[in-house]
């Protein structure tokens, strides 16, 4: 099972080469990013002017960074003057600790939860479990996970590893309303999840949520979602407490015109998403409302000018259902909250120096995930941005000088010279002998465990 967010421990090729065992993982994966690839595409086909959607989210997200503390506290001063509580943590562990101190303040050992990436991110339903406070995940795909005693692995489709036989197994294993000749047809199976989750949602105090986007001019969160599990949690609990990176701050109502454009054509393939939640400070609902503003490795990635894009991500999962290197090893693999291209650059900048190291390995360097994101964020870059950091700080001194010999010999005058030197070194490079030898050699093993060295032509013409 993968870790948790902050659990980061094996890395990627470990389990990478561990995951491209599982022939059921893979169809399951195959299935379902076709399925959501082929809905994204038709919706954003019918949008006359999406690239100009996307230059605007992207534009909106990076001044928004960039006057990232000014939009906070302008949110800050609207929720609180509209009787809402707020927060702020510097770390999962600081989060963590205000939902727990909330929930035994008001003598509440259960909780009702709306999907949240970002309460996963924090370890947020072990940390309350370890405190007493049982968390409920209440989004279908959510449950499917946490009965499973998994993590998600894809920040949409959480369950997206299982097909519908697993989850019919698991749903008669682990709920006892289902009943016995339970078939694995979707309906059947949401059904069965709603009849477990009914009670909970009425006898729940407590509710935690995120939120996708919190607006700073008037202190407003917003949740969309396509179950109404959210719509419940959101309004029947008394105490609603949600966490949000700082990251998702915007500073207008009116960009809220853009990213509802933006956010459900390249996540779930629909024009608009079902239910869309709006509150500001307390009101009707729930007569206690916090919020928590989380940083957790949020400003240090703001620092870095080539990484802080990666902050612009407004979690549609696009990315991931584009990525060839997603589609066959999965998202346990990343052993992060946030698997695939985003993972690959958010989770190493979160996280700092010397964690998740080989995350932004983990592409192919291909584009498609920079071609789908609603919000332009250059995913290739900053993986080439973020390798180089990697390799600067911890490569050996061998793969080093490999490096500076390959960025000499691809400069102009250094082609011509390799281009000699491979011509005059192509019979000995190409030779039974080597090939053999370059299985120990620093650099050359690491590229010919998998491969075999390419035959060489030479043109004889060349010569003259
Ligand atoms: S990086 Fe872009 S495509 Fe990927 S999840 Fe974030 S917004 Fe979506």
């Amino acid at each position: 099972m993968a870790k948790g967010y902050s659990g980061v421990s094996l890395p990627f090729p470990t389990l990478a080469k561990e995951a491209l065992q599982d022939r059921q993982l893979r169809a399951n994966l195959a299935r379902a990013t076709t399925t959501i690839r082929n809905k994204r595409a038709k919706v954003v086909a019918e949008v006359s002017d999406w690239e100009a959607l996307r230059q605007a989210g992207h534009d909106i997200k990076m001044e928004s960074l960039a006057n990232l503390s000014a939009h906070l506290e302008k949110f800050e001063s609207e929720f609180a003057t509209a009787g809402g509580v707020v927060h702020w943590a510097r770390n999962s562990q600081e989060a963590c600790e205000i939902v727990a101190g909330i929930a035994l303040a008001n003598q509440i050992t259960q909780v009702v939860k709306v999907k949240s990436l970002t309460t996963d991110e924090i370890n947020l339903n072990e940390y309350l479990q370890a405190r007493g406070i049982e968390a409920k995940e209440t989004d279908l795909a959510e449950l499917i996970v946490q009965l499973a005693d998994e993590h998600p692995s894809h920040i949409l489709v959480p369950a997206i590893h299982k097909n519908r036989d697993q989850i019919r197994d698991l749903f008669l294993e682990k709920i006892s309303e289902a009943p016995k000749d339970l078939s694995n047809s979707p309906r059947e199976l949401a059904m069965t999840a709603r009849a477990h989750l009914r009670n909970r949602f009425l006898s729940a105090r407590m509710a935690v949520s995120g939120a996708n986007f919190a607006i700073a001019e008037s202190g407003t969160l917003c949740v969309v979602e396509s179950e109404g599990n959210g719509r419940m949690c959101l309004t029947l609990p008394e105490i609603l407490v949600t966490v949000v990176g700082i990251e998702k701050i915007l500073p207008k109502w009116n960009d809220l015109e853009v990213f509802l454009q933006l956010l459900p054509r390249s996540s779930t393939g629909e024009r608009m998403n079902p239910y869309t939640s709006f509150w500001t400070g307390a009101g009707d609902g729930p007569s206690q409302r916090h919020v928590i503003l989380l940083d957790n490795g949020r400003i240090q990635t703001l620092a870095d000018e080539n990484g802080r894009e990666a902050l612009a991500c407004i979690r549609c999962s696009a990315c991931m259902n584009v990525c060839p290197v997603y589609e066959r090893t999965g998202g346990h693999s990343y052993n992060s909250v946030y698997p695939g291209p985003i993972g690959a650059i958010i989770t190493p900048q979160l996280l700092g120096p010397g964690q998740a190291k080989t995350l932004p390995f983990a592409s192919t360097l291909c584009g498609a995930c920079y071609d789908v994101c609603p919000v332009k964020i250059n995913i290739p870059k900053i993986l080439v941005h973020l390798r180089a950091k990697e390799n600067a700080a911890n490569a050996p001194l061998s793969e080093k000088l490999a490096m500076q010999a390959a960025a000499f010999a691809l400069r102009p005058r250094g082609l011509k010279i390799l281009a000699v030197v491979i011509e005059k070194s192509a019979p000995i490079l190409t030779s039974k002998i080597f090939t053999k030898i370059s299985k120990y050699l620093p650099v050359a093993k690491k590229w010919s465990a998998f491969r075999d060295i390419p035959k060489v032509r030479l043109n004889k013409k060349s010569k003259t």
